[in-house]
């Protein structure tokens, strides 16, 4: 799999409409997200309408996403199926009030992938695969970008990907220090 025009080369492209403009910064940080509809299943395709204003909000469920826009680049299923929804040279609606290194609004120069899953529930094998081959992928498309999860950026306000996420099967979560 290659980086092509900011599109991942073998991964699903569904656009969504949830996105803007950013060519003029520069990406610093991957945000790592964990999402679910309806929370806790991983069988429905409801994750999809969602990020392309399809989802049926008048189910109660869903009451509280109605007119909510959002998106990300990046959905990683439980099968570790890679799903794009925004070229990464373009801003996904991911984060909402946010901050990293003092600087705020953290869509304007982050790249947000999300992993289909519950903050309580361990992440698939096959998730951490797709995630590390896709960080690795976006680190040598974009530069040594940051890595950090929803909570760490939005912290009071938003839980995910969860105590669940473990940092450690994550290939370069923060640059390792010599032993010596
Ligand atoms: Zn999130």
């Amino acid at each position: 799999m290659k980086i092509k025009d900011h599109l991942l080369t073998d991964a699903r492209f569904i656009h969504s409409p949830n996105q803007d403009d950013r060519s003029a910064t520069d990406l610093i940080l991957i945000v790592i997200h964990g999402i679910s509809l309806p929370p806790g299943d991983f069988d429905s395709d409801d994750i999809i309408l969602l990020f392309t204003n399809q989802l049926d909000c008048s189910k109660e469920a869903y009451f509280d996403l109605l007119d909510v826009k959002v998106s990300s680049h990046i959905l990683i299923r439980r099968d570790g199926e890679i799903i794009q929804f925004v070229p990464f040279n373009r801003r996904a609606w991911h984060a909402g009030e946010s901050s990293f290194k003092g600087m705020t609004g953290c869509n304007d120069f982050s790249i947000g992938i999300e992993l289909e899953g519950t903050d309580d529930t361990p992440y698939s094998k096959e998730q951490y695969l797709a995630l590390n081959s896709v960080i690795d992928l976006i680190q040598s498309e974009y530069g040594n970008l940051s890595l950090k999860g929803h909570s760490d950026i939005s912290p009071g306000r938003k839980t995910d990907p969860g105590s669940c996420f473990d940092w450690s099967k994550v290939g370069s979560a923060e640059p390792k220090r010599p032993l010596h």
